[in-house]
């Protein structure tokens, strides 16, 4: 135990280490002036000896002795997850070139907007990022009056029409609008939205909580996975968003009998209130150390009862996924959940961040897409049954 807290507590120093160098070492242009940026800092008192940061790493075997073993399992299951996770999460090298993007960006953006800030949110920022996670950015543009999303994004449409690094802009006109456009040149893809702020603070929420276990980012990697192969993650098309799945698995870990997590916004309210000013909200995890589960199951035991969780146990119908409270709430008659088939609510707005499922159809597929997988799961204890492991490795691996 005392050996795998400090592995979690290392993990999580080396994670916060490497973006600390990426926002703030390896980004210094001496000759530009640095503009104004959310910076990353180690846990100085809980790490006395800082341990160097790993060069990205390429597994030969997977290192299955940092994660518990389920011998009933076989290895083999949790095995693969973690070569699944070691190849396919976002390397410093992704995050880097997002950054740099991301400070060209300000930069053009300040010349119409000269108070405006660029944060990096979402997978690229929450440590549940892979190797082909597109960077979501939010234009946080302060003062009296609110502008309209529409309007800002127009002017920026605009602007970034005359940038060279900067290609394919299109606006979209969704609840909240975007501007999708790609780095000239790459398949690195950016979605910007205007002062959707509560993206910033559930950015950070869920990065604590990604680093709060060490099983953490490994499972959520493979269910994304797992989703997106079952053509179960596209709110586009009727069925979960990225950020709706993560909430579920942080459900499940939560109300497990021996939890895997707590509810941080419960038991940290000072790192997580809802009106924190937008510039603190990225020190919040800092104050946030790993949480010490008596929880010792594997991560293949824990793909499982996620699949099994949601395939038998999770009452649709009658109950409200919330990891705020970290517990299944009561669906009440209110316009937010009524005749909604998921209810996931959000941490900060507690709105449905599943109301994209809206079609039944959908919504049936999905719940089917659980129980398959998790018969199919069960028999073989083989991840290649419901993924195609070797594929997608090699899909990510061919990322520049
Ligand atoms: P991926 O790696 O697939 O891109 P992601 O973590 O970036 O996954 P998305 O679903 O693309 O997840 O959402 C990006 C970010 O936008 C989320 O991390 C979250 O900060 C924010 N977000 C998405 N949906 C909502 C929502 N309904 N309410 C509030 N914030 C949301
Ligand atoms: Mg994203």
């Amino acid at each position: 135990m005392v050996t795998y807290t400090l592995l979690a507590l290392t993990c999580a120093f080396v994670s916060c280490t490497v973006i600390c160098l990426c926002l703030i070492g390896s980004f210094y242009v001496p000759e530009r002036e640095r503009l104004p940026t959310y910076e990353w800092k180690p846990y100085p008192a809980l790490f006395p000896v800082p341990p160097r940061v790993p060069a990205p790493y390429t597994p030969t075997t997977p290192n299955r002795r940092k994660y518990p073993v389920c011998m009933c399992l076989g290895p083999q299951l949790s095995d693969q997850m973690v070569e699944l996770f070691e190849a396919c999460q976002q390397q410093t090298s992704d995050l880097a070139r997002k950054e740099t993007c991301r400070t060209r960006l300000q930069k053009d953006i300040q010349s119409i907007y000269a108070v405006a800030r660029l944060y990096l949110t979402g997978s690229s920022m929450n440590g549940l990022g892979c190797r082909s996670s597109d960077a979501d950015l939010c234009l946080v543009l302060k003062g009296n009056n609110r502008p309209d999303p529409i309007h800002v994004l127009t002017v920026l449409q605009r602007l970034f029409k005359s940038l060279s690094y900067v290609e394919r802009t299109q606006l979209i006109r969704a609840k909240v609008p975007i501007l999708r456009f790609r780095e000239k040149g790459s398949d690195l893809e950016f979605d910007l939205n205007i002062n959707n702020t509560v993206g910033i603070r559930n950015t950070f929420l869920l990065r604590s909580y990604a680093y709060a276990d060490l099983r953490i980012r490994p499972m959520i990697l493979v269910v994304k996975k797992w989703a997106r192969h079952n053509q179960i993650n596209d709110a586009s098309k009727g069925t979960l968003s990225s950020y709706t799945l993560v909430l579920m698995v942080l459900h499940y870990l939560q109300t497990l009998k021996e939890p895997v997590l707590p509810s941080l916004q419960r038991d940290y309210p000072e790192c997580f209130y809802a009106f924190l000013d937008i510039d603190v909200v990225p020190e919040g995890p800092k104050r946030v150390p790993p949480y010490i589960s008596t929880n010792q199951s594997s991560l293949g035991e824990l793909l499982l009862g996620f699949l099994k969780y949601y395939a038998t146990d999770f009452r649709w119908d009658k109950q409200v996924i919330s990891v705020r409270e970290a517990k299944a709430l009561p669906k009440n008659n209110s316009k937010e959940w009524r005749n909604k088939y998921i209810c996931v609510e959000e941490p900060f707005e507690k709105n449905n961040v599943a109301r994209a499922v809206h079609e039944k159809i959908k919504f049936d597929a999905i719940k089917a897409t659980f129980a398959e997988s998790c018969r199919i799961l069960q028999d073989r204890k083989d991840l290649n049954s419901i993924l195609p492991v070797r594929a997608i490795i090699n899909k990510e691996s061919c990322r520049r």
